[in-house]
């Protein structure tokens, strides 16, 4: 007999497609790829790879060779952001697939020592995370290598006016020209928005396809994607004066209808969620009572005196909200969703 799990992610599928074709139109003439990187942000790397694929995505993100092999058989093209380690070696050389960013002068090196073949560049304008010095480059380093992609990566991209943002694009434009690389790319989700003078020749979108929202700019235009839902373990009727959960934080001040929901903060449900969380029954806001437990949450049931045992409640997961009511970032939102769901 198979099991079925008591909680689960409902995906809008489409919705993750129109975001897409979104970010893609605001692209402009540049090509818009998708980060997959961390399982797809959560969502499940290979069903949110051919999706995006279906709707016409050309260009996938992954940080490791592992996250590259998990999809060898999908028949997209991967560049995997963290470049090659002496370990990555013979898998990358094999990987027909998936071409590596390299990100060190030693990284450029190994690939070239091993024969090179097509890869992109990560050059550092001002993030100082991962990538190549404008020095490095024009000292040679890249002469005769295969460049498909020349890269960079904005650090303030959700602060549309912050000042390093216009930095960084103007030391990125100056190295037009100055490698063999087929085309440039700058701009993350929050990038694209801020104009097309980042798009340049490839966009890199992530956080906005899975229905984050960065920036003010992209608000109304990015649909939800990710709608967690949780079973009703036992419902129990609080007297007033007592209370509930861990710590005994929260406190009936009447007589209180409560569901117990299959769902923790080891399913990504983290505790900043406490007393602050919601879900969600026909339109009507659910307050989370309390701490949230490993595995537990308690919501107010309300008026919604129908809900029963075995019932399934959607709960409240609008990213941008959800963030500033957790104290979580959009990405961690994503990015935490465990393993449990079915
Ligand atoms: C993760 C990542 C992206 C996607 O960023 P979002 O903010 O999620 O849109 C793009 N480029 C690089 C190098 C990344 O590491």
């Amino acid at each position: 007999m198979a099991w079925t799990a008591p909680l689960r992610l409902r995906l809008d599928m489409d919705a993750l497609a129109a975001n897409w074709r979104t970010l893609d139109a605001m692209s402009g003439t540049a090509a818009c790829g998708a980060a997959v990187k961390a399982n797809g942000y959560g969502l499940g790397a290979r069903r949110v790879a051919l999706r995006l694929a279906a709707a016409g995505c050309r260009d996938f993100f992954v940080a490791t060779w592992g996250e590259a092999a998990a999809l060898a058989d999908t028949g997209v093209t991967l560049s995997v952001l963290h470049g090659v380690r002496d370990e990555d070696m013979a898998v990358a050389r094999a990987a027909a697939h998936a071409r590596p960013v390299l990100n060190t002068p030693d990284q450029v090196r190994r690939w070239r020592g091993a024969g090179g073949g097509a890869c992109d560049i990560m050059v550092d304008t001002g993030l100082n995370r991962l990538g190549l010095s404008a020095g490095d480059i024009a000292g040679g380093l890249l002469d005769g290598l295969t460049i498909e992609t020349l890269m960079s990566h904005l650090a303030c991209a959700d602060e549309p006016g912050h000042p390093l943002n216009e930095r960084q694009r103007a030391a990125f434009a100056s190295l037009a020209g100055k490698t063999r690389a087929r085309r440039m790319s700058l701009a993350n989700s929050a990038g694209i928005a801020l104009g097309p003078d980042y798009a340049f020749g490839l966009t890199r979108p992530g956080l906005a396809l899975y229905g984050g929202v960065p920036v003010p700019a992209l608000e109304g235009r990015i649909a939800q994607v990710v709608f967690p839902e949780a079973q009703i373990l036992q419902r129990r009727t609080v007297r007033a004066g007592q209370t509930i959960g861990y710590n005994a934080t929260w406190t009936a001040r009447a007589d209180t209808e409560v569901a117990i929901l299959n769902l923790g903060y080891a399913d990504g449900y983290f505790r900043g969620f406490s007393a602050r969380g919601w879900a969600v029954h026909e339109g009507e806001r659910l307050p989370v009572l309390g701490r949230v437990s490993m595995d537990l949450v308690a919501v107010d049931v309300g008026t919604a005196s129908a809900l029963a045992e075995g019932d399934w409640l959607a709960i409240g997961y609008h990213l941008p909200e959800a963030a500033a009511v957790s104290g979580m970032s959009q990405y961690e939102l994503l990015t935490g969703l465990g393993v449990r769901f079915g």
